[in-house]
């Protein structure tokens, strides 16, 4: 049985790995998804042992709530953590970025429309916005955390400022940012401040969208409309080194018998820093071998092996 986590200061428990939704529906980041297929995709993830399901208004602007909404209807809603995000607004076909507290509101009614259910386990500020004061952003979604609509807080992409000042009134359960083995600049200061204030922190890009599975040798084309196309780790240097440096974890999975991709999501789980580690899956069996990874054990050394590898990317 897989021991489970705590969102901060919810009451919010999640598994230690959860699926990251950005291309089930999220047809603006990937060309050519198939929805029936990321269906497919989230419901065998829940059936091997994820409760965790982290989507946004953003991926396809409304469509991967919708599917998601669609996937989960044979699961039992209160044994799920529904977490997704808000805070685009769409006028004249051009996306801003607004905090306003009756506008983070409706994001989160919408929300609960287009996934069919009564409450969020998780809601996101997804972007900060320039001009809204954000203990103010949050304090909408405070009230509506009393209201027992949302059962958790959460801020994301915000600097180390702006999640002090979100964060003020002690209202933040978790934050979300950008954070892998290879991208590691919240290690300085956002760490601390969120392990001093019992605030969760989920890592987004956590198999850096693919390069950290072991499965690549050479660059590869990424067709118009991925949002790979002009990732500059996917090409020159950048990516030679993470490929070698992924490559190289080859014997330590072997001796557990292992993927690669297992490997690297086990160091995320053994992480102090991480609450929930949220790869992104586009097939059942992506989804199947990275639930796996909840089973695997690493001991101490070969963590710092695995920490020690990518220390130049810091
Ligand atoms: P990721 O988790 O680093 O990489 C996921 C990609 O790696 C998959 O789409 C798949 O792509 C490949 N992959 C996954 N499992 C695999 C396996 N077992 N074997 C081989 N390849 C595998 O990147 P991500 O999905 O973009 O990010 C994770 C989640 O974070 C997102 O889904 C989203 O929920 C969240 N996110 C949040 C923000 C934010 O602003 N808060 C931003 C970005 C992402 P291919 O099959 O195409 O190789």
């Amino acid at each position: 049985m897989t021991k489970l986590v705590k969102i901060g200061k919810s009451q919010v428990l999640a598994t230690p790995l959860g699926f990251g939704a950005n291309s089930v529906g999220g047809d603006n980041l990937f060309p050519n998804l198939n929805d029936q297929l990321g269906i497919q995709t989230v419901q065998t993830a829940i059936n091997n042992g994820i409760n965790l399901i982290d989507t946004a208004y953003a991926y396809g602007y409304g469509k991967s709530e919708t599917l998601i909404g669609e996937a989960i209807k044979p699961f039992d809603r209160d044994k799920l953590i529904i977490a997704t995000k808000g805070a685009q607004a769409i006028h004249n076909g051009k996306v801003s970025i607004s905090n306003d507290p009756d506008f983070l509101k409706q994001c989160v009614y919408d929300s609960l429309k287009r996934l069919q259910t009564d409450y969020l386990d998780i809601f996101y500020i997804h972007f900060p916005d320039e001009d809204t004061p954000k203990d103010v952003a949050v304090a909408a979604l405070q009230e509506l955390k009393d209201q027992g609509i949302i059962k958790a807080i959460g801020v994301s992409n915000f600097s180390y400022e702006q999640l002090v000042e979100a964060n003020q009134n002690g209202q933040i359960d978790v934050v979300e940012d950008n954070y892998s083995l290879i991208y590691r600049k919240p290690e300085t200061q956002i760490f601390p401040y969120l392990n001093a204030h019992n605030i969760a922190f989920v890592p987004y890009f956590p198999l850096a969208s693919g390069l950290l599975t072991g499965k690549y040798s050479h660059p590869i084309e990424f067709p118009e409309g991925d949002l790979r196309k002009n990732d500059k780790n996917f090409n020159g240097e950048n990516f030679k080194a993470i490929v070698t440096a992924t490559n190289s974890l080859k014997p330590i999975a072997k001796n557990h018998d292992i993927s690669i991709t297992e490997l690297v999501l086990a160091w995320y789980i053994k992480n102090p820093n991480i609450t929930v580690v949220i790869p992104g899956a586009k097939t059942p069996e992506q989804a199947k071998t990275n639930a796996r990874s909840m089973n695997v054990a690493i001991t101490n050394s070969e963590y710092n092996i695995i920490d020690n590898t990518f220390k130049s990317f810091l």
